[in-house]
């Protein structure tokens, strides 16, 4: 705390890695006094930069951008880039932090990275989005590489700034190469990769729910958020049989008691998607749903949780209210959304708990999937992308049952995530020397 003042999103993090990671170490002597935890904690690189652009009016805008490059003991920096005002030092760190575990967790070759601005873009022309994307990658581009460091979307940053990053970097370097995923399917693309953390996060939920002969079907699911992956999961859950009856914003949360079904949905992201206007519009077009303003969906009965939009989202008294009224399953969309408070409510009652390190990782597998493809200069279809996306997120669920499991049965998935996750990355970095 002392080398990092001022972190609290970074302390957090590493507190509930080392909390776990640390017993362990202390019954494995090949990790011990080699400095890896210390190593880890501490970025490989940290760049901050200015980024100026000009807005429609003819201001000059200033904002600052960041590239945290993590860990590289096994493969490239690899991790989103997110804008949104509440982006600094400490959000970046914690995310490339835990970046680091959940790709080591993937299976495949990626090591740990994430970026971002404190860059607004609510309420942005679609002109002012793409002079800021240039913008930032000016700067950027001179750290990045297919090979180096592979930034992807997060908060904020989708296809469309994915797009635009993409065309400035190829205009700043004339190449033609993977340097960014999450891209168009017209230039590089992976099918499926939108889809993917979503769906990764209900294929997770569903293989934790079939330990206790559960399933979707018939269960009324809360998702909080409603971009990207609150969308994806909405859809998946929806498809198994599962009934999803919220979805949310920063300005409150809808409740529709008729389920969010593919309809409704498609509703929702022509509001989030092509208007980018607010959640509390749908309650215009299905007048049955009602909009609680300023609120979070976990007051809302349910059997299985699904927390999809931004880190703390979800408090201990909110924990509590869920498993009073019966939840069964919370499986993390978001990165770090449950308060260390909350996750104690959940292993204390011992329910089904995914921490997103381990249940989010389909994103960032299926774009190591796209830079795989893009290597190849040839495209999967969707079914396999999707099957793929499937055996990743039933691996790591194994992984997790492997590192996480007490003699009761009962897995602690925060555990198991963070074992498996660790000692891929400790193995590499003792073969690697000191570096
Ligand atoms: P989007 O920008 O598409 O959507 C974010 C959603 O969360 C929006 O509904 C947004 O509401 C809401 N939100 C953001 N900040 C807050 C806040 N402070 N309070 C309340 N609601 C908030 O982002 P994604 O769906 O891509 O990302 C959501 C989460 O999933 C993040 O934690 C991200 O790190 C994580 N994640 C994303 C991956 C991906 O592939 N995209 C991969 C792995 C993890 P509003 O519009 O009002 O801001």
């Amino acid at each position: 705390a002392k080398k990092n003042p001022n972190e609290p999103e970074f302390m957090q993090a590493v507190k509930e890695v080392a909390e776990t990671v640390i017993p362990f170490i202390e019954k494995n002597t090949k990790y011990q006094n080699k400095m890896l935890l210390e190593r880890m904690v501490e970025p490989e690189r940290v760049i901050m930069f200015r980024v100026t652009w000009l807005d429609d009016a003819g201001n000059t805008q200033v904002n600052r951008g960041y590239r945290i490059q993590m860990n590289s003991a096994i493969g490239p920096y690899k991790g989103g880039i997110r804008f949104h005002p509440s982006v600094n030092l400490s959000i970046l760190k914690f995310l490339a932090f835990e970046q680091t575990f959940k790709n080591s967790l993937t299976t495949l070759p990626m090591g740990g990275g994430k970026g971002g601005s404190d860059f607004d873009p609510k309420g942005k022309s679609d002109n002012e989005i793409m002079k800021f994307c240039q913008s930032f990658m000016i700067e950027l581009a001179k750290h990045i590489g297919a090979d180096t460091d592979v930034p992807a979307g997060d908060i904020g940053v989708g296809g469309r700034e994915v797009g635009y990053m993409f065309g400035q970097y190829k205009r700043l370097r004339n190449e033609f190469t993977g340097v960014l995923t999450g891209k168009g399917i017209s230039f590089g693309g992976s099918l499926i990769r939108p889809e993917a953390t979503g769906y990764g996060n209900v294929y997770f939920a569903q293989s934790m729910l079939k330990t206790k002969g559960e399933s979707f079907s018939g269960k009324i699911v809360t998702v909080s958020g409603s971009g990207n992956v609150a969308q994806f999961a909405c859809e998946k859950a929806t498809e198994l049989g599962g009934k999803v009856v919220t979805l949310s914003d920063s300005s409150g949360y809808i409740y529709d008691a008729d389920g969010i079904d593919a309809e409704r949905l498609a509703h929702v992201m022509f509001i989030k998607n092509e208007q980018r206007a607010r959640i509390s519009e749908y309650v215009k077009k299905y007048p049955n749903a009602k909009f609680v303003e300023g609120k979070r969906p976990w007051e809302v009965k349910c059997d299985i949780a699904l927390p999809c939009a931004t880190q703390n989202e979800l408090n201990e008294s909110e924990a509590k209210a869920l498993v009073a009224n019966g939840c069964i399953c919370v499986s993390e969309g978001a990165n770090m959304p449950s308060t260390p408070e909350a996750i104690e409510v959940f292993q204390h009652a011992k329910i089904l708990f995914a921490p997103g390190k381990a249940s989010n990782a389909g994103g960032v597998a299926t774009s190591g999937l796209e830079m795989s493809q893009n290597s190849l200069r040839l495209s999967w279809t969707s079914e396999e992308v999707d099957e793929r996306l499937k055996r990743i997120m039933l691996d790591i669920h194994a992984s997790c049952v492997k590192f996480g499991s007490d003699q009761s049965g009962y897995v602690d998935y925060v555990k198991g995530a963070n074992i498996a996750g660790f000692v891929k990355v400790a193995d590499a970095m003792l073969a690697q020397g000191v570096v």
